[in-house]
């Protein structure tokens, strides 16, 4: 048996608004995830089941590697088709919030979700939510938001309308926000969840190799050229620091997604338990920051505190605007700033 977890409230008011609407639109964060999408198609599955008419907006690009999940090639990119989204958007009865918990996550989707007049759903497991939408479902506690999307599914008493696509995209976010079930992971009622999903026709061993065995060449190249080349470990803090140029990533015909879990691998080596991973944006003129941490030592605070940004206790992100030196020096400083707290973890 589920624990509630959501508010008996919350569920009645997601409820009745999904009934009156007709037309709903579902938006989620920039460079969307393995929950990000998962949540959201898994939504998009029950909800399309329902006879509704429903649309996955998302700000920009997802990785090839989700590319085979079901109902991803509806999907709308706001950065190639803008009108037609800001119409859907604008449209909507409904606009489910999920995987993000602030309205500077979707990037340009910002003012058209912030000047929309259909009633807004958050659903989402970052800390510390902005009050942008009329329902906020905001869990910390749980490790994806598609195991949330599963949670309000089935306490609205719709398990039942959960098809087989829907289960392998709740699946997938919740197996990626957990690094196959490797941190955030010891709630035992995710196992539950994973047998009823399994009673759908899940194939999770097969969705597992898509997910994580389907990268190119270039990507093995370039970690193993920045494992040799790019990282500098600094045991006296228990850190690790990793960083790609874009002349790097180019040379490695590198496209995007490529560098994901990059930043997990210096956590491999005993006694490491901070990493950071600095990647020169394709796109923007920024540093992507991403920050990952074992135990508890919060590497939120640091991507607050340094990096504008922020995220999980454990896994967080950040941009910095600068060069690639000035980036490099700014690290350093954090690890002198929180030195006891890297040795007590
Ligand atoms: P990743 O390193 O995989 O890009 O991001 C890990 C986590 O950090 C995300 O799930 C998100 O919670 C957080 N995060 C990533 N980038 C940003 C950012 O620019 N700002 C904030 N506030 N959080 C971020
Ligand atoms: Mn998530």
């Amino acid at each position: 048996m589920l624990s509630k977890v959501i508010l008996q409230a919350n569920i009645d008011k997601v409820e009745t608004y999904f009934n009156r609407a007709e037309r709903l639109v579902i938006v989620t964060h920039v460079s969307p995830d393995g929950d990000a999408l998962g949540s959201s198609l898994g939504l998009f599955h029950f909800l399309a089941e329902q006879g509704k008419d429903v649309r996955v907006i998302v700000p920009n690009a997802f990785p090839d590697f989700l590319r085979w999940m079901p109902g991803s090639k509806d999907i709308v990119r706001y950065d190639k088709y803008k009108e037609f989204a800001d119409r859907l958007i604008a449209e909507a009865e409904v606009i489910c919030c999920l995987d993000f918990n602030a309205l500077s996550r979707i990037d340009a989707m910002a003012d058209a979700v912030r000047q929309a007049a259909g009633r807004k759903v958050m659903v989402d497991h970052h800390l510390n939510p902005e009050p942008f939408c009329k329902v906020t479902i905001s869990h910390p506690e749980i490790s994806s938001t598609s195991e949330l999307i599963f949670r309000l599914i089935c306490r609205m008493g719709c398990f039942d309308d959960i098809t087989r696509e829907g289960a392998e995209c709740i699946y997938t976010g919740m197996m990626t926000d957990t690094g196959g079930f490797t941190y955030n992971s010891n709630d035992r009622q995710i196992y539950f969840i994973i047998g009823e999903l399994l009673s759908k026709g899940i194939d999770k061993d097969e969705i597992y190799r898509k997910v994580f065995n389907t990268y190119s060449e270039g990507r093995l190249r370039l970690m193993g050229y920045m494992l040799y080349e790019k990282m500098q470990v600094f045991p006296q803090f228990r850190s690790a620091l990793i960083w790609l140029t874009k002349e790097e990533q180019g040379r490695f015909h590198s496209v995007k997604g490529d560098t994901e879990g990059f930043v997990n691998m210096p956590l491999q080596m005993k006694g490491i338990c901070f990493s950071v991973f600095f990647r020169e944006d394709t796109e923007k003129k920024m540093i992507k920051v991403s920050l990952r941490s074992v135990g508890a030592f919060p590497c939120n605070r640091v991507a607050e505190e340094f990096f504008n940004g922020g995220g999980h206790l454990n896994a967080s992100g950040g941009e910095f605007y600068g060069t690639m030196d000035e980036a490099i020096a700014l690290f350093k400083q954090a690890l002198v700033k929180y030195e006891a707290d890297l040795l007590k973890n």
